[in-house]
């Protein structure tokens, strides 16, 4: 579809055709494992579903418009997308990524990748000086992360790209928390864009996903090789209701965003908080990165307590009505979460204060109820 295309149309129309068959508007779930050859190796396309399903193919045609990209492969989950990028790499090879960045990463990093010989590092990558200093004549990959999770810092993606470009290093960028509404990195230059689909993408907690999209032909033949050799597709079901989901990105974002700010502000002004994370306050340290990059300031924000404890952390959440204590985020509904117990359970405890995942942090998926009502429970649970 042409560029000029506005995002608001591009979700419900990107990639998108009536299906062959009857004209269905919205693509059938081919709930198939395979198709008939009219004579040996003669298919319409189609030839086993693990190899690919007309269902995925419409999501991942819809993906690779809305990030700008030309290819997206889906799998079963975030981290089986995760887990298909390490598969480029080789032993030896250095993986560079940034400190605060999402549990689940860094446990398939470190306790997965690690023992087959792939070395993983971490720094700061708020600071680019620091990631250049980091870079060895091993390192392949630059895994980003932005907004990172919990702590919301936001880095700078094409500063990350110009450092790339010098030292002949692939860049992904985990675009879970923006959403391509709110930013596109490879509009900035990244060759991988990563999301669990779970989140913003299908938007109402009903679906594990995982994605990858991609600019270039020669990265999009090796991921789908890989696809495709390691088998952690999405089904047909799932690739049909996280398109359902994308249909309403633009219009959930813009009430997440909305809701996100009020509550950001009345966070602030509380006297029970210590401190909010959201990086649409200028006093965020990275506000002006995010201006730059990001179309607005997202619906994740985290807050600590004044008493930064575990028991005040957990009384909060279990005095909250209509935010849900639960895992993940993006969905339409508001969820709650302590990070140091849940999320990031598996960093351990010494380094999980070190970047700030103190006890008393609380994370806020804000999500698109009526601002007033969310107001007034955060009220009553603080
Ligand atoms: C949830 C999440 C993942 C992992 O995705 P799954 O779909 O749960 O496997 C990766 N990165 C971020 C930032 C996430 O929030």
């Amino acid at each position: 579809m042409n560029k000029k295309v506005a995002f608001n149309t591009k979700v419900i129309h990107g990639g998108q055709q009536p299906d062959k068959a009857y004209g269905a508007v919205m693509p059938p779930i081919y709930q198939t494992s395979t198709y008939a050859h009219s004579k040996p190796g003669m298919h319409q396309g189609y030839a086993y579903s693990r190899s690919g399903n007309p269902t995925r193919t419409a999501l991942e045609d819809a993906l690779a418009s809305i990030e700008s990209g030309t290819a997206a492969m889906v799998f079963g989950s975030g981290l089986a997308a995760i887990d298909a990028v390490m598969k480029l790499l080789k032993p030896g090879d250095v993986v560079l990524s940034t400190i605060d960045l999402y549990g689940g990463s860094y446990r398939l990093f470190k306790q997965v990748y690690e023992p087959f010989g792939i070395v993983f590092e971490f720094v700061d990558m708020t600071n680019p000086e620091k990631v250049e200093k980091a870079i060895s004549t091993n390192t392949k990959l630059l895994w980003i992360e932005t907004p990172t999770n919990p702590l919301l810092n936001i880095i700078d993606i094409e500063a990350m790209v110009t450092l790339a470009k010098r030292y002949d290093l692939l860049t992904a960028v985990d675009n879970t928390f923006a959403s391509p509404y709110l930013q596109k990195p490879l509009e900035l230059g990244v060759d991988i864009v990563m999301h669990s689909a779970t989140k913003y993408l299908a938007g109402h907690s009903d679906v594990v996903l995982g994605a990858l999209v991609v600019k270039e032909e020669s990265l999009a033949k090796k991921l789908y090789f890989i696809q495709n050799a390691s088998g952690a597709i999405a089904g047909p079901m799932d690739s049909f209701l996280t398109l359902r989901g994308i249909k309403t990105l633009a219009v959930r974002m813009q009430r997440h965003i909305e809701n996100a700010k009020v509550i950001a502000r009345f966070l602030q002004e509380h006297p029970k908080v210590e401190k909010v994370y959201w990086p649409g306050f200028a006093s965020h340290p990275n506000h002006h990165i995010a201006k730059k990059q990001m179309i607005g300031f997202g619906a994740m924000l985290s807050l600590v307590l004044k008493n930064n404890t575990e028991k005040a952390a957990h009384q909060f959440l279990s005095n909250l009505k209509w935010f849900t204590l639960a895992e993940s985020l993006g969905g339409v509904e508001s969820l709650a979460g302590h990070p140091a117990s849940m999320t990031h359970a598996s960093i351990p405890q010494e380094m999980r204060v070190k970047i700030g995942v103190v006890d008393g942090l609380v994370r806020l998926s804000v999500g698109i109820e009526d601002q007033n009502d969310l107001i007034a429970d955060l009220n009553q649970a603080l």
